[in-house]
């Protein structure tokens, strides 16, 4: 049995890959985009989310309580009277994971699709999605993934999907280094990997205003990805509020 760590679980999929989908989000990346519109899924620990603005300011959930689960957060998760305080993601087994998954896909029956391994980062639990993905092999298998990882992992995952979504942001191994924290090397080598593997895939580029949507970054990221299908993400600006439920700072506010 290997353990992972996930923070949601979406059906209905139907941007995730071919067909109506099961999606499982994985939690932990080695990037930090300073656009990134899942700041739940950057550390690979579960976080205490609060809502500020519902807050009453009583102070019941900073009480003693003796439930295992709240000790992480020294707060009281379950009596707070404005639902204020949740904890995204949660530890779980392959073989529950897998159990719960396969009883949504026999809900739907002949539209089913198939699952999807997005995050965060899923190659960042590589030992995780591969035990998930041979649990799986039956099904249509995919992953949502930035490339960043060694070679050897990203092929023996590759190996066992039907479809492969992965991003290219930046084009310039300086300015990706800049905006995501990491240089984009491994994740072209990766990119050659997936183009000569002979499996379907989409590349994604999310356009963020003034970083990734320039005319010189998408020119360049042309001349890497030649004829391969291309999809050119609109912004998503709704993002922002996480953070502050996060305690976290949203980067890109200060850059564009
Ligand atoms: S119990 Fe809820 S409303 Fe009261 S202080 Fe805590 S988070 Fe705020
Ligand atoms: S690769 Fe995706 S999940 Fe990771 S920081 Fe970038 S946008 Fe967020």
């Amino acid at each position: 049995m290997i353990y992972g760590n996930i923070f949601d679980i979406k059906e209905m999929a139907v941007h995730d890959g071919p067909g109506i989908r099961t999606t499982v989000f994985l939690k932990g990346c080695p990037l930090r985009c300073v656009w990134c519109h899942n700041p739940e899924g950057l550390s690979s620990k579960p976080q205490l989310m609060y809502k500020e603005n519902k807050c009453l300011h009583c102070d019941l959930c900073k009480q003693k309580c003796e439930h295992e689960e709240c000790k992480p957060f020294g707060r009281c998760l379950h009596i707070c009277p404005e639902n204020c305080l949740t904890v995204t993601g949660r530890e779980i087994d392959d073989k529950t994971l897998t159990r719960e998954l396969i009883k949504s896909a026999d809900i739907m029956g002949n539209s089913f699709g198939g699952f999807t391994f997005s995050g965060g980062e899923p190659l960042m639990q590589s030992e995780f999605l591969i035990k998930m993905l041979d649990n799986l092999k039956n099904y249509n298998l995919c992953i949502e993934t930035c490339g960043y990882t060694d070679g050897e992992i990203f092929k023996s995952v590759i190996d066992k999907l039907q479809f492969v979504i992965m991003d290219i942001k930046i084009a310039d191994s300086k300015l990706h280094k800049e905006y995501t924290g990491v240089s984009n090397e491994k994740i072209l080598k990766n990119f050659e990997i997936l183009k000569n593997s002979g499996k379907p895939y989409t590349i994604r580029t999310p356009l963020i205003p003034n970083i990734t949507d320039t005319e010189d970054n998408l020119i360049k990221i042309k001349e890497i990805i030649g004829n391969s299908n291309w999809e050119q993400l609109p912004y998503n600006a709704a993002a922002g509020a996480k953070y502050k439920m996060l305690g976290m700072k949203y980067e890109l506010k200060d850059r564009i």
